[in-house]
């Protein structure tokens, strides 16, 4: 049994490696905003319960989300193992998950920042349909124009330099704690997530090795 979790800030491939990684090891990949979406979606009482404060424009309670996480660990599909993907993201959802299912490795997505700048700056999206780009890796065939409807793309607010570096602060302030914690108990690793997708695959797989 695996029982994993990787951190790392917005931009650094944890969604890419977590779906491969999973897949090949046999264990559940999870990721809380799925699930979350999905509880929603059928209208369990915990997802009409968080849809309230969805509605309200809070965030979701712990509680909540921790339930919701309880039930997947507890399932079949889960017995092998889980991958979780960018949960925990604070130090109480972290000593909760540790009286949920204890874990053996926690991956840490070391990046470095200018890395992550010219990924997350260079998103482009469609108003029209909703597809992303990136300049870089997934440009459109015709520069500024949605394939799929020729729809000039925008750059969301959130995307831009000035936000996506708050946004890393934030996250940084955040997990720094986190980091401490699971160092203390000798699970954390840290992988060097700069570099291209199969590089850092095979970092990944010596790091849980
Ligand atoms: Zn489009």
């Amino acid at each position: 049994v695996q029982r994993l979790v990787f951190l790392g800030p917005p931009g650094a491939g944890k969604g890419t490696q977590a779906a491969a990684l999973a897949q090949v090891l046999g264990i559940k990949h999870l990721s809380t905003g799925e699930i979350l979406r999905s509880h929603v979606a059928a209208g369990t009482p915990l997802g009409r319960e968080a849809e309230g404060f969805m509605t309200a424009g809070q965030l979701v309670p712990d509680r909540l989300v921790l339930a919701m996480l309880e039930a997947e660990l507890r399932a079949p599909a889960a017995s092998a193992g889980f991958l979780l993907d960018g949960f925990p993201r604070t130090l109480a959802q972290a000593e909760a998950l540790d009286g949920l299912a204890p874990l053996d490795r926690v991956i840490f997505f070391d990046i470095g920042e200018g890395t992550l700048l010219e990924r997350l700056t260079q998103r482009r999206h469609c108003p029209q349909c909703g597809l992303v780009y990136n300049l870089v890796t997934k440009p459109p065939a015709t520069p500024g124009r949605c394939d799929q409807d020729g729809t000039p793309l925008v750059q969301r607010s959130d995307d831009r330099e000035d936000a996506v570096r708050t946004r890393l602060r934030v996250y940084q302030e955040q997990t720094a704690p986190l980091l401490e914690f699971y160092t203390r108990q000798g699970r954390l690793r840290r992988l060097d997530a700069n570099g291209p997708v199969e590089v850092v695959a095979t970092r990944l797989r010596a790091a849980l090795g």
